[in-house]
């Protein structure tokens, strides 16, 4: 490669997604890091893009719609580079409802759906027993199926980006000195280093504990049930998750605090009782102050940039903010919302 416009540090869902879309625009580009793509966080199991609830609408919740839309033609395009597939597919969700109260309010949001997502995709009220046999318990007889929700599996999806930059020719190292604009994406180790900077806490790993199941539900929905993600994955197996926890004294290790995730998962999704457990896994969710991402300026480097604070739901964020990150980095062009800026945090 002559010469880099582009480096970004860390290999996760964020830095791989930013430098796919600056790659894909014709940037030279070279992703640094020490551990290898998907080392951190976005080397887990569970794959859950699903949108907040359609009320209270605001500019978080437009950000993640949008790209939750714009995640089918990114994926698409990766795998048709890389020729590695993420296990991308959007195949909805189901949700229990509890009761009479959860009843009437997944109803009025049937119709708040209908202006907020556009008619992209549809939130509707089901019978359970319309269903069949892969649906979650549900005491008030229905589920609230939505159609937006999709799936991939997160360590898949990091070799698939690996893949697909390697095709257009963009290196991916263990360590190399900085070159052309740079960028900062090293989730909780970055946090760690501007709360140390700053001398208060501009950000925290959170842990989470998921398994994978041995079981082939096929093309079905995912369920969130009972604060429980059960995403069925395209290579026969059903991931479970997660842990949310604050305290903790090993980021790595299992116990049984999955043991109670995966006993919820079997309650609301009776099916799945006896499946094998093939693998349990544990990682850090970065976590900024303010709970949204960490998008532009980097705080402690002038000239540099950051994208950071993927917390929950960084997978279903990355083809959005690698889209706006790419705009700032190339054009000069800045759409970061207000509340996903640095300043947020600290
Ligand atoms: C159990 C669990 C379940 C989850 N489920 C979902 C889900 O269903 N849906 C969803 O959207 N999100 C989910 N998430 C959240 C998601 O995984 C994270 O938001 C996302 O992975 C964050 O990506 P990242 O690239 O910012 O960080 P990371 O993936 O942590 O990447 C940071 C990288 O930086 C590297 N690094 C560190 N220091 C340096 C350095 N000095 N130089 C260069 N590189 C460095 C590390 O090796 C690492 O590879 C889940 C997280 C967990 C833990």
């Amino acid at each position: 490669m002559a010469s880099i416009d582009i480096t970004i540090r860390g290999a996760g869902i964020f830095g791989l997604s930013i430098a796919w879309v600056c790659a894909r625009r014709g940037a030279k580009v070279q992703v640094v890091d020490p551990n290898g793509p998907g080392a951190g966080s976005s080397g887990g199991l569970v794959g859950a893009l699903a949108p907040h609830v359609p009320e209270n609408w605001n500019a978080k919740k437009a950000f993640q719609f949008d790209s939750l839309m714009l995640a089918e033609p990114f994926w698409r395009d990766v795998e048709a580079t890389g020729g590695v597939s993420p296990g991308y597919a959007r195949l909805g969700r189901l949700q229990p409802i509890l009761d009479d109260k959860a009843l009437q309010l997944a109803r009025a949001r049937e119709v708040s759906v209908r202006s907020l997502w556009q008619g992209a995709a549809d939130w509707s009220v089901r019978p359970v027993a319309e269903v069949g046999n892969w649906a979650p318990a549900s005491p008030a007889g229905y589920v609230i199926h939505d159609t937006l929700t999709a799936r991939m599996h997160p360590r898949r999806a990091c070799a698939a980006l690996s893949a697909a930059l390697t095709a257009l020719g963009a290196q991916i190292v263990s360590e190399a000195a900085d070159a052309g604009q740079v960028l900062h994406a090293t989730g909780v180790y970055d946090l760690a280093e501007l709360s140390r900077a700053f001398g208060k806490t501009v950000g925290n790993g959170v842990k989470g504990q998921a398994a994978l199941l041995r079981f082939n539900a096929g093309e079905v929905p995912q369920i969130f049930a009972d604060a429980v993600h059960i995403v069925p994955h395209a290579d026969g197996t059903v991931a479970i998750g997660s842990t949310s926890e604050r305290d903790f004294s090993d980021p790595n290790k299992i116990d049984s605090a999955l043991d109670d995730v995966l006993d919820r998962a079997t309650r609301a999704l009776p099916v799945l009782h006896g499946a094998e457990v093939i693998e349990r896994w544990a990682g850090l969710r970065p976590r900024a102050r303010s709970r949204a991402p960490m998008l532009g300026d980097h705080p402690l480097h002038p000239g540099q940039f950051i994208a950071n604070g993927g917390f929950k739901i960084g997978f279903g964020m990355a083809p959005k903010i690698a889209q706006v990150m790419a705009d700032l980095m190339l054009d000069r062009k800045d759409d970061i919302p207000e509340d996903f800026r640095p300043e947020k945090s600290l």
